[in-house]
């Protein structure tokens, strides 16, 4: 409710407790003893009644005869307020301000005539002071409430303006970020690409070199030749891998891609790596479906992927077998790379396909790598659609399975 609204009410409910103790004092007899007695029940029957003032007119104004301020009794009062209300027919309310009080007390006073019931006379005039203190305190309080939902709804504003601004500075923050980390993405794109052609010119010297076409080295700078070949070899493979990943991450690989039979890339991939396999005595077999379905892949991208898991398979295995086998299930093909090797155990296992992840145990230490490889082939299958999978026991051996979908015949 409103102040105003309040305050409307209440004059209201001043004027309704006045024309009810009109209507007693004008059914009693002018006995000053029973009126006052009237009066005194009325204001306890309510704490907001200040004041209840019953006057009668006389020559030169109007004289108290009851009253529930005692210091009234008896006094005479020649208000213009009084004279008016006595002319008029309908209650007269003003409304006061204490100020000599703290806080200052407001009240409603209403002023009415009493006419005796039978002649109609006016008999006597009413004075009734209705306080607003008990109104003004919850109305203060309302205010206070109100003042505190301002100050809790402020400052949740406030909050939500820090936060606003901390998001419009992480904004900033995260395109900027973004901006540097394309810089960065394009100075090792550029910069592996512009090392490729220093690096094919050194690998042709070193070929010439090896196969004796700039003349004979003695056995010792024929090791250290091997030893030189064999980094440049790392380096160009790190070159070539790095290039990879920055053409995966910005999206710049193309994929040719076409309808296929793996096996003929797996075949190409065992004549590849068979002198690896028998310089190792280890058994290199495909065990091929009768029918082999065909993939949708770009050749070129799947023989580098199988490249590098059997490439692994045979690195991390010492003896026994590395075996290529085939399924088909839920709609896809699976290309099983399974060896008898080192294995691992279930922490590596989770972070394999870590960029620059290897794994470091007594077993790996002289064992060359980038740990790029298996990010790039799981990268680049899964743009085929497909994706890696990998199971492995520790001193028991891996299973590196390619998952792509097969061409259903109709
Ligand atoms: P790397 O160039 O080091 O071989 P990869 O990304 O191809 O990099 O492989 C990451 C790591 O995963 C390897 O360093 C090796 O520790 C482990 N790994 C990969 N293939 C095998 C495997 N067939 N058997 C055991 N460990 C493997």
């Amino acid at each position: 409710m409103s102040n105003e609204n309040m305050n409307n009410e209440l004059q209201n409910k001043a004027i309704l407790a006045e024309t009810v103790l009109n209507n007693s004092i004008s059914n009693s007899t002018a006995d000053k003893q029973i009126i006052q007695t009237e009066i005194l029940k009325t204001q306890n029957s309510n704490q907001d009644i200040k004041e209840i003032t019953i006057l009668s007119p006389v020559t030169n104004g109007f004289n108290v005869i009851a009253s529930t301020n005692q210091q009234n009794l008896g006094l005479t009062f020649t208000s213009r307020e009084y004279i008016k209300a006595w002319s008029t027919e309908n209650p007269i309310t003003t409304l006061t301000n204490d100020t000599t009080k703290n806080p200052a007390e407001r009240s409603w006073s209403v002023l009415a005539p009493v006419k005796n019931e039978i002649t109609g006379q006016k008999t006597f005039l009413v004075d009734f002071k209705i306080s607003l203190t008990s109104i003004d305190a919850a109305t203060q309080k309302n205010q206070k409430t109100s003042l505190i939902a301002l100050v809790i709804i402020t400052f949740l504003v406030l909050l939500l303006l820090v936060n606003f601004f901390r998001f419009f500075q992480y904004a900033i923050l995260y395109k900027k970020l973004d901006e540097v980390d394309k810089m960065k993405d394009d100075f090792i794109s550029i910069a592996s690409h512009e090392m490729k052609t220093p690096m094919a010119a050194i690998k042709g010297y070193i070929s010439m070199m090896m196969e004796g076409l700039v003349g004979n080295f003695d056995e010792k700078t024929k090791e250290h030749l091997i030893k030189i070949n064999s980094n440049v070899e790392r380096l160009d493979l790190l070159l070539s891998e790095t290039l990879d990943v920055s053409r995966l991450e910005q999206g710049r690989m193309q994929f040719d891609m076409q309808p296929y039979n793996i096996s003929q890339i797996i075949a190409q991939s065992i004549t590849a790596v068979q002198d690896q396999a028998d310089s190792k005595k280890l058994r290199l077999t495909e065990q091929k479906l009768d029918q082999m379905p065909q993939i949708f892949i770009d050749p070129d991208r799947l023989r580098q992927v199988v490249d590098n898991l059997v490439n692994n398979a045979i690195k991390y295995t010492q003896k026994g077998s590395v075996t290529i086998s085939y399924k088909m299930i839920n709609g896809n093909l699976q290309t099983i790379i399974k060896d008898t090797g080192i294995g691992m155990n279930s922490q590596d296992k989770k972070n394999l396909f870590n960029k620059f992840y290897r794994i470091k145990n007594e077993k790996t230490v002289d064992i060359p790598g980038t740990g790029l490889g298996l990010w790039i082939a799981r990268e680049i299958i899964r743009k085929m659609n497909g994706d890696i999978l990998v199971n492995s026991t520790e001193n028991v051996g891996s299973e590196f399975i390619i998952q792509l979908p097969y061409i259903k015949e109709k």
